[in-house]
């Protein structure tokens, strides 16, 4: 088969054959063909090098085309590249040994966990949800008003950022405010006691009382990188627990050590999920998606057939055991700690010498910086965000625009990103934002 990788083929191929609805999802204005990846780095069609930001939406979790994780990929698909859950295969059997693992066993060590395995991150919370409404009995569900957790039916039903949900979704579902610590309904700085009040209140005002259970991603990813402040995952939980519901983690961005101090971004509050949902970096860019849950949950599911034809398929499944192979030799979870610890800093010294940025945030390599007009009414500049976010493709930096409004650049690089790339960023954010200021 020929492909020709020439940009102007390529943009005519998708402008001819892509539906709309896939075409419409690409931020840059002068966009570019990906011809190579290798760890942090990117290259086109004509060979400029870009540093990945974004780790390709967060899925490229310990570099792209890591040579560990594409020999484990590829071993596995020379000798049996698919094999259902129908059929015995020990390589899917072993990663969920592996991930159950990853889970706190609880302060009497007696918590089991079981892994069902999606097709992608959506499918999980489609089934998280079925779970959580089959265990409880209980319909309505919370989710937080800048959530995002995919673009199937259910999972838009429970996403809260209007931008990506569309007409008809199911129902259930009531939103609550996001402790977001900036620009929140409550104030700069709230903590999380107003917000864990407001759950209290929706749960008695918008809903039957008794609930399924509440989706939290540990840390929002398309929110705009927004954090749970302290107590809140656990309050959260509390709430949820006594309304009947269950709590449900969301750990599709800021799972697999991208937080830095945890394996999971919701140890940092101590909290232990009922279920919880994983894709994304779970296998560095193969297809495949996770819901990992306490084994008394997960069983009432079998009253019925549930069956993901991909998920754990074994070649994925061994991207994903060489992935948590990696993360453990190679000690990329202390790196995310380290250089997203000292990217962080470099993004606070940026904050004082350009009045663009409202907000920088974030933890280990899951950061954002926020754009504001005005710094007084925090009114939100996606113009500004958009000039910088072009700026660094031309100097070949790939970033994301995120955000509700579209005024924050997500960072969810490679956690391989290293601190000579760390002061190479920083520079260029700098160069980038003092020519957005001449241009305001
Ligand atoms: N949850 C979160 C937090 C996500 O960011 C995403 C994908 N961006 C999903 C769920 C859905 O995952 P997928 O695209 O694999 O369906």
């Amino acid at each position: 088969l020929q492909t020709s990788w020439s940009l102007e083929d390529t943009a005519a191929r998708r402008d001819r054959y892509y539906a709309a609805s896939q075409r419409k999802f690409v931020p840059f204005r002068d966009p570019m063909v990906f011809r190579r990846g290798q760890m942090q780095y990117l290259w086109d069609q004509d060979g400029r090098k870009y540093t990945d930001l974004l780790g390709m939406n967060v899925c490229v979790s310990v570099g792209h085309s890591h040579p560990v994780v594409v020999k484990a990929a590829m071993e596995q698909a020379q000798e049996l590249t698919h094999c259902t859950t129908m059929f015995y295969h020990p390589v899917p059997a072993h990663f969920a040994e592996e991930l159950a693992n990853t889970m706190p066993k609880g302060p009497k060590g007696d918590i089991e966990w079981v892994v069902h395995f999606t097709n992608s991150g959506s499918e999980a919370i489609d089934l998280a949800m079925a779970m959580a409404r089959g265990y409880t009995g209980n319909l309505d569900l919370l989710a937080l008003r800048t959530a995002y957790h995919g673009p199937t039916s259910a999972a838009q039903s429970v996403t809260g950022i209007a931008g990506w949900r569309h007409p008809g979704m199911p129902g259930n579902v009531a939103f609550v405010a996001e402790p977001n610590q900036y620009r929140g309904i409550f104030g700069q700085n709230a903590g999380a006691a107003p917000y864990l009040d407001e759950i209290e209140r929706v749960i008695q005002t918008s809903t039957t009382g008794r609930i399924a259970g509440m989706l939290v991603e540990s840390v929002q990813g398309y929110g705009g990188i927004i954090e749970m402040p302290p107590g809140y995952m656990s309050g959260a939980a509390e709430r949820v627990r006594a309304a009947g519901g269950l709590y449900i983690a969301d750990e599709v961005q800021s799972g697999f050590g991208r937080t830095g101090d945890h394996m999971w971004g919701f140890e940092a509050d101590g909290v232990i999920p009922d279920i919880v949902v994983m894709a994304k970096g779970i296998s560095n860019g193969f297809p495949l998606g996770a819901v990992v849950a306490r084994k008394e949950i997960a069983a009432p599911m079998a009253e019925k057939f549930m069956f993901h034809t991909y998920g754990a398929n074994p070649t994925s499944c061994a991207a994903g055991r060489a992935v948590l192979q990696i993360i453990r030799e190679d000690k990329v979870q202390e790196n995310a700690r380290v250089v997203g610890g000292a990217l962080l800093k470099r993004l606070h010294a940026l904050k004082e010498r350009h009045s663009a940025i409202g907000d920088v945030r974030g933890r280990g390599l899951m950061l954002a910086i926020e754009m504001v007009k005005d710094p007084a009414t925090k009114a939100p500049d996606a113009q500004t965000t958009s000039a910088v976010f072009e700026a660094c493709r031309q100097a070949g930096l790939i970033l994301s625009k995120s955000g509700p409004f579209q005024s924050c650049l997500r960072m969810v690089p490679p956690m391989c990103l290293s601190m000579e790339d760390v002061d190479d960023v920083a520079q260029k954010l700098d160069a980038a934002f003092t020519n957005a200021a001449r241009a305001r």
